[in-house]
């Protein structure tokens, strides 16, 4: 039987996660996305009207088949956390079941189980602030967003899961050194990912038998990216600076993924594997 995965932060043809899809169904996995509510309108509008046709071909030269788009807000777990504010909010109430509980019993409920979880999926309302000028609200929704949705995704995927599944999420290297602009407690949110990756490695292959691995991932101009505003210059410092000098393209990451997704990786758990042409190795700029 061919794998099952579920990608959840896809809301375009540009990002890593639209590339880990791509990646993972050239290998022959059946492809299910979680998308951003907000942002679901246009995604699947798009998807209808053909307008990613050209970006879901794989090397093979079909099409990529995505089998079903959820809703998904990753702030909230369970329907009791929606404050009302949302809940009445045009965007949000045009769809159900949004929240990461209710997502996972949809999944359930239509394929039994997963083999892969892909979390592609951050948000800092304040990242363009530097971390001294970060607001407590705005720190907590950094980490609420980045962070803990991928605790909460595997609590309540992991049940779902076959062992000898994987989950994989992408972080970047503010985590560890220091990178001016990757603000509003992002690099915060980041260091968390890391370090959970190990505590769940531990936990999740313990109890289910199923790998936890983060990327982290040199620059792409994502429209996440692009909203943090620095995104053209960290691309051409990584030209300049990086062991290799050539553009990282998604499809190097989305090619990282489907190997540490795979029984190729079936011994690496816990781990931050660097998909960055190797700008993180560099002790100074040359
Ligand atoms: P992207 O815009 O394609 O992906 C981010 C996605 O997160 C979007 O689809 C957005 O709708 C979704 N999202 C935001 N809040 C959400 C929520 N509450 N619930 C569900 N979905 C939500 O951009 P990307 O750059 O490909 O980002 C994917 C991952 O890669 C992120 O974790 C990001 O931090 C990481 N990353 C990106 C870069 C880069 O340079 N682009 C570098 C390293 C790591």
């Amino acid at each position: 039987r061919g794998k099952r995965a579920f990608i959840a932060g896809i809301a375009d043809d540009n990002g890593y996660g639209w590339a880990i899809a791509k990646s993972l169904a050239a290998a022959g996995a059946e492809i299910l996305i979680g998308t951003w509510v907000p942002a679901l309108n246009i995604f699947e509008t798009s998807l209808r009207r053909g307008k990613f046709d050209e970006s879901r071909v794989l090397p093979d030269g079909s099409l990529m088949e995505i089998t079903k788009v959820y809703p998904l807000d990753a702030v909230y777990d369970c329907p009791e956390d929606v404050p009302e504010d949302v809940k009445a909010n045009k965007r949000y109430s045009g769809s159900s079941k949004w929240t990461v509980k209710e997502v996972a019993e949809t999944v359930k409920q239509d394929f039994g189980t997963i083999d892969i979880l892909v979390h592609s999926l951050a948000n800092g309302p304040e990242v363009s602030k530097p971390l001294l000028e970060t607001s407590r609200n705005g720190y907590l929704a950094a980490i609420s967003a980045s962070s803990y949705s991928f605790v909460s995704l595997l609590k309540h995927f992991l049940p779902i899961m076959n062992p000898g599944g994987a989950t994989i999420s992408l972080t970047y290297i503010a985590s560890e050194k220091i990178i001016p602009g990757y603000g509003g407690g992002m690099s915060s949110a980041k260091a968390a990912l890391e370090s959970d990756t190990k505590v769940l490695a531990f936990e999740a292959g313990r109890k289910h038998n199923i790998r936890v691995n983060t990327i982290s991932a040199g620059p792409l101009r994502s429209r996440a990216a692009k909203a943090i505003g620095f995104i053209d210059m960290m691309i051409d410092y990584s030209l300049e600076n990086a062991p290799l000098q050539k553009e990282l393209t998604a499809d190097e990451v989305g090619n990282a993924a489907a190997f540490l997704a795979s029984p190729l990786a079936s011994a690496i758990t816990g781990a931050v594997v660097y998909v960055d042409n190797g700008l993180n190795a560099m002790g100074v700029g040359v």
